[in-house]
């Protein structure tokens, strides 16, 4: 999608931050962005990725489609082979939805969606996990899990924001992640939100 002209590209850092920081002023909420039946989602996955990695992406894939009660997201083949590469080099807008797990320094993310958008709708999303972070299987101690990072980052493609309030902390779309927690059950207030969204 390469020099396309006509979009107004707006480029939203969605961020997982790593300091706990209470914003009470803040709740469960949209980004202001929806996919479109024109603009469906459809991951390129790393070959570097294990199956238990991918397996946590098509489950966070599968679920919030779900919820949504439409189907504008999915993963492709495993087709690139980007991996702990440099941050200028990643992130395009480049007509390809690309998971990386690519070294990121700069935003101090565990896990980050960046996105693309025409208007209120969504054209592009990349996501990666920070390698910078100790990644793995969150249910053991010390470990960022690569699970519950994608179900995180995948809503922000869905539409929604990220929520700092502390009575919300047992959402997906909380903003900060934590080491030794496994979130992959999408929480019953998120389900209802996700449908309304597209609904
Ligand atoms: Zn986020």
């Amino acid at each position: 999608m390469k020099g396309i002209r006509g979009f107004v590209i707006v480029v939203l850092f969605s961020v997982v931050l790593l300091l706990a920081s209470a914003n009470t002023a803040l709740a469960l909420s949209y980004n202001g962005k929806t996919l479109s039946s024109s603009y469906p989602i459809v991951y390129e996955s790393s070959i570097y990725f294990d199956s238990a990695i991918e397996a946590g992406q098509y489950s966070a894939i599968y679920d919030w489609n779900n919820a949504a009660g439409v189907y504008r997201m999915s993963i492709g083949l495993a087709l690139h082979y980007y991996e702990e590469e440099f941050f200028n080099e990643t992130y395009s807008y480049d007509g390809h939805n690309r998971i990386y797990r690519t070294w990121d320094w700069y935003s101090g993310a565990v896990g980050l969606n960046k996105y693309w958008c025409s208007g209120s709708t969504m054209v592009e999303s990349d996501i990666n996990y920070n390698p910078h972070f100790v990644l793995g299987d969150g249910s053991y101690a010390g470990y960022y899990d690569y699970a519950s990072l994608f179900y995180h980052e995948v809503s922000h493609t869905l539409g929604f924001a990220d929520t700092y309030n502390s009575g919300e902390s047992n959402m997906i779309t909380y903003g900060y992640v934590y080491t030794g927690v496994v979130k992959t059950s999408i929480p019953y207030a998120e389900l209802v939100a996700a449908y309304n969204l597209y609904h």
